[in-house]
């Protein structure tokens, strides 16, 4: 699968960060689908069945961790990887995020350059 033939979902609720990472998706080539809430976040990766979810862990109401545990206890969406966007730095976090399902992370504030290599690594990943 080439990348522009990728889908990858936002699950994001800052419109700065939402914007940054759409446009670093996109000038990649990747398809964008966004979500500003983890309710809607996980609807939408059961309706449209993205490459990679990308996962902001705080979010109002149901947080990433929630969203990525329910996800991952779904059938129907627990194939697809998930990478955690933390602003969160303490000690024991990356073991939380693991604990959720989710399958690597992101800190925040992105690095362009890691981000993107990231995204694609993990998408490498799940096509072997
Ligand atoms: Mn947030």
């Amino acid at each position: 699968m080439s990348p522009d033939m990728a889908k990858v979902l936002i699950v994001e609720d800052n419109p700065a960060n939402m914007t940054l990472a759409t446009f670093l998706l996109q000038s990649a080539g990747y398809e964008v689908l966004s979500a500003t809430d983890a309710e809607s976040g996980v609807a939408m990766a059961r309706d449209r069945q993205p490459s990679l979810i990308l996962m902001d862990i705080q979010l109002p109401g149901m947080d990433g961790l929630q969203a990525t545990a329910l996800l991952k206890a779904d059938e129907a969406t627990r194939a697809i990887p998930v990478i955690a966007l933390t602003a969160l730095a303490m000690k024991g976090d990356e073991e939380r995020i693991r604990a959720a399902g989710c399958d690597g992370y992101i800190a925040k504030p992105l690095a362009y350059k890691a981000f993107l290599a990231t995204v694609s690594a993990q998408l490498g990943k799940t096509l072997v």
